[in-house]
Parts: structure tokens; sequence; C-alpha cells
């Protein structure tokens, strides 16, 4: 495949650009393939990327029912960090951090990873203490955050009302290697390279069945038609209930609607990401200049990818207490995803009680910041059998009691 540079770009512009390569072939579905992985989000491609990089296993195909990127991944709003309390999560959250840092250049694709920056704001005493115990975790975890002080929030983020009404800016939890990135091209980045390697991407394709023999997965049905496998891989967020059941086995998961707005765009005005988990809402500016604004899952779960209009009431109005400026803004658009819950807020990495089946699902608000740390994870547990990275994130602690329990890092989503 050519590389992307900017030689390139100057080349083909000579040439009315005729001749750029396809980003990714359009496969039609083999008779069979080593591992199958269902679902052609960040996470699926990610997968299949590792697999094929640090495993020489090519023989791959992902099954998209809709098309490449168009669920979660397409649908967040981009938020990368890793101040999480636990350990294992840490360990994992960071790895994909980090993966972040030189992603463009590993896939030869600008994914637009922009290290701003990501505070999470402490409005009570409570958040206070949760956010310093936090830091020193992260600090024992090798997790560069630091807690600081209101005086330098203001500084970073001058248009943020520190002295609220109901609830003035105490601190913040500030971790300055956090930010965003552009979430469409992880997806396409991804799918160019995994291509790249051979593997096939089919869209279109909805699996609708899981076939097994003597406790072993066989192979899967589609719409287009049935495709044997030695190993699966399911990956299919707020759809891995269903994944699960036609697997023969049950999931902790709920699956509900999260939904997120854009404004009208502005002049720059805030370069770095703002979360307030007291008054349940976040912040940041996209390089378009629109205001990108998100609150809480529905109270209810739901496979609509809409999501209820009065949470949309509901976060504006918690926002405009810390941020009065963007009562005068318009909202430009509105979009929802389903994502899938845990008890405990965390992953789930796992063997299924069907051998050779693997599952991968439980990131709920927050798992586009984990697409890179959670495939190369993935893909070693489905190479290798296990991952030290998601030893923990196994089904089985639910029934052990082993929790990871992030209800506090991962409270106001993302
Ligand atoms: C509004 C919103 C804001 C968010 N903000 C953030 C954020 O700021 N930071 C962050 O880290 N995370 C955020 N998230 C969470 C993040 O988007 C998800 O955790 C992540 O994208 C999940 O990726 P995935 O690849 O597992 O799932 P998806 O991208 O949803 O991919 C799963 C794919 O499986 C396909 N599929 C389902 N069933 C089948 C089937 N039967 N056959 C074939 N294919 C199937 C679906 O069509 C879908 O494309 C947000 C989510 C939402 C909805």
């Amino acid at each position: 495949m050519k590389r992307y540079s900017a030689f390139a770009i100057a080349k083909e512009a000579l040439r009315d650009h005729t001749g750029w390569d396809r980003a990714w072939r359009r496969a039609t579905p083999k008779k069979r393939y080593d591992v199958v992985i269902v679902g052609a989000g960040g996470h699926g491609l990610a997968t299949a990327y590792y697999l094929g990089k640090n495993f020489g296993i090519t023989n791959v195909a992902v099954l998209e029912k809709g098309w490449l990127g168009g669920g979660n991944t397409g649908r967040n709003t981009t938020i990368i960090r890793s101040n999480y309390l636990q350990d294992p999560s840490a360990a994992i959250y960071e790895k994909s951090r980090s993966l972040y840092e030189t992603m463009s250049q590993d896939l030869n694709y600008n994914v637009m990873f922009s290290p701003r920056g990501v505070m999470m704001l402490a409005q009570t005493e409570h958040e206070v203490r949760g956010f310093k115990r936090t830091a020193h975790a992260n600090a024992l975890q090798g997790v560069v955050t630091e807690f600081i002080s209101p005086a330098r929030v203001k500084q970073l983020v001058p248009i943020i009302n520190i002295d609220g009404p109901r609830y003035p800016v105490l601190g913040a939890l500030w971790q300055a290697r956090a930010g965003t990135a552009r979430h469409d091209a992880v997806a396409w980045g991804y799918a160019r390279a995994c291509s790249d390697m051979g593997m096939d991407i089919i869209q279109k394709c909805e699996v609708t069945g899981v076939k097994s023999e003597d406790g072993r997965v066989t192979g899967v049905s589609t719409t287009q038609g049935d495709i044997a496998c030695d190993k699966l891989g399911l990956v299919v967020a707020g759809h891995s209930g269903a994944l699960a059941d036609m697997a023969g086995f049950r999931l902790p998961i709920e699956s509900v609607a999260l939904q997120a707005l854009v404004s009208e765009p502005i002049k720059p005005c805030m370069d770095v990401v703002v979360m307030a988990n007291t008054v349940h809402g976040y912040l940041s500016q996209s390089d378009k200049g629109e205001m990108v604004i998100g609150g809480g899952t529905d109270g209810f779960n739901s496979y609509t990818q809409r999501g209820s209009f009065h949470h949309i009431e509901e976060t504006v109005r918690a926002l405009i207490e810390t941020f009065p400026m963007i009562s005068r803004l318009k909202m430009l658009r509105q979009w929802g995803g389903i994502v899938d819950i845990t008890g405990d807020r965390s992953p789930i990495l796992s063997k299924t009680p069907l051998g050779g089946c693997f599952i991968n699902c439980g990131w709920g608000t927050g798992g586009f910041k984990a697409i890179p740390g959670s495939g190369w994870a993935m893909a070693e547990l489905m190479a290798r059998g296990r991952s030290p990275l998601t030893d923990a994130f196994g089904l089985n602690r639910f029934r052990e009691g082993r929790f990871i329990d992030e209800s506090v890092a991962a409270g106001v989503a993302h």
C-alpha cells in the first residue's frame, strides 16, 4: 500500500489525485479464517491489527453489520486519559494512552492525537479527597497526574467560573499528557493497516448465530453466509449481550444510551478538556471550533442510538453553572450510542464458557481511550491464551467477587 507522506501528496496533486489506493479493500467472505472478529469498531479493528503485527496471525476477518466505525467508535467525544484508581485499570489505560502517542506514525495515518491535557474538577470536599487519593495511586502506578489548585484551574481555563453558586471549583485532577484524537481516523487507520496485512474487513455482514461442536466454536452464521473459524472474538460493545446469547452464555452487562452534542463553531476559547463530575457534564473544543458537550447515560436500558431529550437539557443546565458563556451558544447537532456497562464499571476481556470464543466488552462510557491498549491485550489473550493486561478483567471476577471498582474514575463517563 502506498505510504502517506508530504511527498506523496505533492506527487498526487500533480496528477489530480488519481493514484491513491483504496484505504481498505472491499472483501467478500472466505469459507474459513483462523480468527473471526465480530464488530469493526475501534476495539475489534485494533484486536485484528495487533494479532497481525505482534503475532503474525493475518488470516483474519473482521465482520461488521453496519459500516466500519459506525458504532460508538464514531459517536464518542474522544477523551483519552489514564488516571484510573485501580492498578489493573491504570495499567491497561496507560498502555493505551502511550500507544496513542505514536499511533499516527505506527499506522502511517494521522489520527490527530492532541495531548492537550484533561482535568477532572473537584467541586465538593468528597471529590477533593477522592482525586487526591487517585493522584497518589497514579504516582505509584507510574501515571503522571497531579492535583491542582483553583487558581491553576482558572489559569488553564479562563472561561471557567470557579466561584459557582452551588459548586465552587476546589481544585482538579490534572493529567497533562491526556487529550483527544480524531475518532473516525482511529478506525480508518487500523482498517487500512489490517487490509494492508491481507485481512478481510467485511461490512454489511451481520452475525446471526455462533456455531459450535463439543463445546468449541466452529464458526458463525452471517447475512453473507456461514464462515468457519478456529477462534472467535466478540467485540460488539452495546450488542455484547445479544452475541453472548448466540454463543450460549450470559453476561453481567447492561446496554444503555449515552449521548453528546456540539455547539455551533466559535473562536478558540478553551484548549484543554474539562470534566465536571459533580454537576455531571464535560466540555472540550474541537479543532473546528465546536464546543463538544457530554453528560451521563439514560437511566434505563435500551438499544436506541438516540438518548432522551431531558438528558441534554440536564447536561447543558449543569454545565452553564460552571461555564456561563455556553448559555449563549446554539446547539448544532446531537447524537447517541449504545454503551455496555458492567456493575464495577470495568471492562471484560476474557475467555468464555465456549472454547475458542473470547469476549471484549464492558468499556461502557469510556472505551475510546482504551482502543489501542485493549486491542493489544485482546490480541495477546487470543493468540497466547493469556495476557498480563487482561488477567484481572476475566468474566470469573463477577463470580469470585474480585471487582475492579472504577465508579469514581468512570463516574461522569468517559
Ligand atoms: C456519546 C458517547 C460519548 C463517548 N465519549 C467517550 C469519550 O470521550 N472517551 C472514551 O474513552 N469513550 C467514550 N465513549 C465510549 C466509547 O465510544 C466506546 O467505549 C468505544 O467506542 C467502544 O468501541 P467498540 O469498538 O467496543 O464498539 P463499537 O464502536 O460500538 O463497535 C462495535 C461494532 O459491532 C457491530 N456489531 C454489533 N452487533 C453485530 C453483529 N451481530 N454482527 C456484526 N457486527 C455487529 C456494531 O455495528 C459496531 O460497529 C463514548 C460513547 C458515546 C456513545
